[in-house]
Parts: structure tokens; C-alpha cells; sequence
């Protein structure tokens, strides 16, 4: 059933949740046209927001053969990820040190390629969540 108002809901970049944003999506002409929850775009889950907030960034792996056009794993684009389920979180600075790249403030999530995090945990000792 169509209604004029629909729940908000993104999707998050790091584990590919659909989760709802707490906002109200209102059909400006008030016409019933939209579902009963809509995807606007990419967040945060609020397991992810948390972590992030507390200054992790999340090494998400994603396996090159099914994701999207590109095969290189630093480059792609949320859309195109093939997630594998594997994530890990390394604190910002540890994450820079060992990928040797800055990671900028604002960006939660880093795509990787399989193995790199089985390697990483053999170095650093990740957090568990
Ligand atoms: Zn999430």
C-alpha cells in the first residue's frame, strides 16, 4: 500500500544493513506515492555510527571477482562491493600506520580485498566488535 508518507531508511556502507534513520519522508503534494519505507542513500547503521564515533574506521573485505567494475578494493564504490561478511575495526591511527595512506576524518569504512584482514589480525589485534 502506497502512502504520502514513508520511513527513511538507509542503507549502512560497512555491514550493508538496512536500517532506519529516525526521519519522515512526506510526498510534498501530499499523494500517496511512495512504499511504506524508502532507501535514500548510504549511512551508518548505529552499531557502525558508535564505532565510528569512537574512532574506528571499519576495514570491510569484499571479494573483487563479484563486486563491480573495478579491482581495486581502495577504490571501489559502496554500490558496486560484493561485501564477504568479514569486517574488522582498527582505531583511525592504527589504520593509517598500516596502510600507510591518511584516512580522512569524515570517512568510516575502508574496502579491502580477502586476506587482508586474516593478515591483520596476525598483526594487530583488532577490537572484537
Ligand atoms: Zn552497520
Amino acid at each position: 500500500m502506497k502512502s504520502h508518507v514513508s520511513l527513511e531508511q538507509n542503507v549502512c556502507v560497512i555491514c550493508g544493513t538496512t536500517f532506519d534513520t529516525g526521519s519522515i519522508l512526506l510526498d510534498k503534494r501530499l499523494r500517496a506515492s511512495m512504499e511504506r519505507h524508502t532507501t535514500t542513500g548510504w549511512g551508518l547503521c548505529p552499531e557502525h555510527q558508535k564505532l565510528s564515533d569512537d574512532g574506528f574506521v571499519a576495514l570491510v573485505e569484499c571479494d573483487p571477482q563479484r563486486s563491480g567494475s573495478t579491482s581495486n578494493a581502495a577504490r571501489m564504490r559502496p554500490e558496486h562491493a560484493y561485501r564477504t561478511g568479514r569486517l574488522a575495526h582498527l582505531k583511525r591511527d592504527v589504520c593509517t600506520k598500516v596502510f600507510n595512506v591518511a584516512i580522512a576524518a569524515d570517512q568510516s569504512c575502508v574496502f579491502v580485498e580477502p586476506g587482508v584482514i586474516e593478515r591483520l589480525q596476525k598483526m594487530v589485534q583488532p577490537a572484537s566488535a
